[in-house]
């Protein structure tokens, strides 16, 4: 096995291979069993009969899903895929897929490639290993995947074979949903119909379709594969548990959107290609703010289709990584004192007409349709912001919300000034003057003049209004938006046909009522508005005078879904009954339980084995000079300073007390290993957040002392400055 110093010197000498470009609209999506793709492989009334069952619901029949299955077959044998699997999404938060070949034995017992309607359509993985929170005793643990024609089939390369992957819900016998993928694609739907309902009181031409829109920026951090190798705790948990901060971390801010380094860029390069062949639009790629930190952002598309990309892309950011011998880290807080990673969720909504609903234009005082919506948001938000918060609530996420670098557990919008004095005006009933957009003036005329953004950026809120899209920034890197988009969707489909209930009460109507039943619902829900700084004590003090929740417990967060307010909002739009929420929540208790009681479980490994038996070896040094120095100092001949047998001998005391404090706390925590177990799990996430976590704390703050102290020959683990700056 490598120690850390052979890696580091191995790094500086890594040779990457050199990627040819080529140009992009060439090959992308090439890889997908796109529409163009199958209306060119099925008969013209087989895709008619597609496109009208993505419109309006009507199903294929046996004979024209037959048609589109074998097209898929062919299309995929063409392209020398050999097996197939339904890809799904269940409450693992990772994503699944169990492979089937195509082969199969035909009448004259020959092996002949087939994969019929039923293949497509549905499979049957054994649900019985997959969480369902409860829903398992009360029903049957069957559950099928169900092939969603929304998302386009795609194969799978590796180095060894291709499989034809085929993006699918998961269900339960009784229907219930065990996967994101479902509730997404309903709450799609009930903003749909809510949305098509508000926009036809201001069209002339009815609306035939809304959809929301989504594009995910996903953070990540890079580090170097040996060094990730010798870090147990990176490999069972994701994130370092101990390790002393680097003298330089992020202070001098030099790493944002700086140069990115040869190697990144190769591997940035390497995802971008495979992504493109995937059809996923990733288009934006940069250095982030701290070292050894990374973004990538894609182009929007529709949520549903967004959020399957975003599994995609995640999955073809770590296979890729390991190509280079580096590996991706999605967790939201890998290295403790620098910044986590996040994913900036943009949301906003579409039409038929691909007219984006969030646009103000011109004139947004003036666009009733636009101000409606908006309307519809910040009410939503207001009134269900526990919904909000419980949507990004994950053992992950837990250490980002609250501290510096990230958002806190409180939900606020930001509009940014111009809306911010429209919706005022809005509230106070006073007519909106006309507000013309500033020119941006650099003081040089040889640079271009241009617009000033209708939005400033205010990086700390954590659900701001940008230009034609709200940030909902609260989102950690790992986690599946879809959680995210179907609460926003539900409750914006709520807000929406609650303005819609109000006008059709209003029998007609004036731009008077209308502006008064905005006026209305702003006055309620107007504290959930706010232009200041997010990160600072006193927004804490004053969102709790203005009773906005702050809820930094993660198990604390995720029982809003198990409120009356809950059941309503989500079972009224069909999204997700009682069960299913109830079911939902058990699951996501039950994680963060796990996650925090394996790192407890690692942390103890790493310290017994790895941090302790170096110290014990140091400690043995440091005595024996102490011997040495106690014979010297009694030969009168040597000139020892006075202190020196004192000092060697404090040496000793501090190191033996820390090793005698890193025990201390280990027997301490196996105790409460032993005490959790005996607990319900809503018991054991109470325990984990209010005693455990902190208990871990103490011990790492002891070890990170250790490794301060330690030789470097003798420790073992790759230190942060390691991870951090070689690659
Ligand atoms: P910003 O600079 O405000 O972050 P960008 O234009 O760089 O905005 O976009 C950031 C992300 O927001 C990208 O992934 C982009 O595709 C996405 N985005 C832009 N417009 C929309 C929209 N209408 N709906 C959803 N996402 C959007
Ligand atoms: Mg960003």
């Amino acid at each position: 096995m490598s120690t850390r110093r052979e890696i580091t010197a191995h790094i500086s000498s890594v040779k990457f291979e050199t990627i040819t470009a080529e140009k992009v609209s060439t090959y992308f999506g090439q890889n997908t069993f796109s529409e163009e793709i199958m209306k060119r492989r099925v008969p013209a009334s087989v895709f008619a009969a597609f496109k009208n069952w993505q419109a309006t619901g009507t199903q294929l029949s046996a004979t024209e899903a037959d048609a589109v299955a074998n097209a898929m077959k062919e299309w995929a044998l063409d392209n020398g895929a050999t097996s197939y699997t339904h890809w799904f999404q269940p409450m693992t938060g990772l994503t699944a897929e169990k492979h089937d070949s195509f082969i199969s034995v035909n009448g004259t017992l020959q092996i002949i490639e087939r994969f019929s309607r039923n293949n497509l359509i549905m499979s049957e993985p054994d649900a019985s290993s997959f969480p369902s929170g409860g829903l398992r005793s009360t029903f049957e643990a069957r559950g099928y995947t169900a092939w969603d024609p929304t998302s386009p089939a795609f194969i799978r390369e590796t180095a060894l074979g291709k499989t034809l992957t085929i993006p699918s819900a998961f269900v339960s016998y009784h229907g219930e949903a065990l996967d994101k993928k479902l509730p997404l694609m309903r709450s799609e739907n009930a903003l749909a119909a809510s949305s098509k309902r508000l926009l036809n009181h201001f069209r002339e031409t009815p609306v035939t379709d809304v959809y929301s829109t989504c594009g995910a920026e996903q953070e990540y951090f890079l580090v170097d594969g040996g060094y990730y190798r010798l870090r147990p705790d990176l490999q069972l948990t994701g994130r370092t548990l101990i390790g002393a901060s680097s003298p330089k971390g992020q202070q001098l801010e030099d790493q944002y959107f700086g140069s990115i380094k040869d190697r990144v860029l190769n591997y940035m390069m390497d995802v971008e290609r495979e992504c493109y062949k995937l059809g996923i639009p990733v288009c934006t790629r940069h250095n982030e703010v701290a070292p050894h930190q990374f973004e990538f952002a894609p182009i929007f598309e529709k949520s549903s289709l967004a959020a399957d990309h975003n599994q995609l892309l995640m999955d073809v950011m770590q296979k890729t990584a390991l190509k280079h011998n580096l590996v991706c880290l999605l967790h939201e807080k890998p290295f403790h004192g620098i910044n986590g990673s996040g994913k900036h969720v943009n949301w906003s909504m579409g039409d038929n007409e691909g007219n984006n609903l969030l646009n103000p234009g011109k004139t947004p005082e003036k666009n009733e349709e636009f101000l409606s919506i908006l309307t519809a948001i910040i009410h939503a938000v207001w009134k269900h912001s526990d919904l909000l918060r419980a949507s990004i609530a994950s053992a992950g996420n837990e250490h980002r919300l609250g501290a510096h670098e990230a958002p806190p557990a409180i939900m606020s919008i930001f509009l940014g000034r111009q809306l911010f004095d429209i919706v005022a005006s809005l509230i106070k009933g006073e007519s909106i003057d006309n507000r013309t957009m500033d020119m941006l003036k650099t003081g040089l005329e040889n640079l271009p003049h241009f617009m000033q953004d209708q939005t400033d950026r205010n990086r700390t809120s954590p659900f701001a209004f940008t230009g034609a899209k709200f940030e909902f920034r609260a989102c950690g890197s790992s986690a599946n938006i879809s959680t995210a988009v179907t609460v926003l969707n539900t409750i914006v489909a709520e807000a929406m046909d609650s303005i819609s209930d109000k006008l059709d009460k209003a029998k007609g109507k004036s731009d008077k009522k209308l502006f008064k039943i905005l006026q209305e619902m702003l006055i309620e829900s107007q504290h959930i508005l706010f232009e200041g700084n997010n990160y600072s004590k006193e927004w804490q003090q004053e969102a709790q005078r203005r009773g906005l929740p702050n809820v930094p417990n993660t198990a604390k967060a995720l029982e809003a879904f198990i409120t009356p307010k809950a059941f309503e909002v989500f079972g009224k739009y069909n999204v997700l009954n009682k069960v299913e929420l109830e079911s939902r929540y058990n699951i996501w208790v039950e994680h963060y339980n796990k996650v925090r009681i394996i790192e407890a479980h690692a942390l103890e490994e790493i310290v017994q084995t790895q941090v302790l038996p170096s110290a014990y070896e140091f400690q043995v040094d440091i005595g024996n000079s102490l011997e040495v120095l106690k014979d010297m100092a009694s030969d009168n001949s040597i000139p020892l300073p006075i202190h020196a047998v004192d000092d060697r001998k404090e040496m000793f005391a501090r190191l033996t007390e820390d090793i005698y404090q890193v025990r201390k706390h280990l027997h301490k925590l196996q105790d409460m290993l032993r005490v959790i177990s005996l607990k319900d799990q809503v018991e054991q996430a109470d325990y984990l957040y209010n005693d455990l976590a902190p208990h871990i704390e103490r011990i790492r703050k002891h070890v990170d002392h250790l490794e301060n102290t330690l030789p470097d020959s003798l420790w073992k683990l790759p230190k942060y400055r390691e991870l951090l700056f070689n690659m």
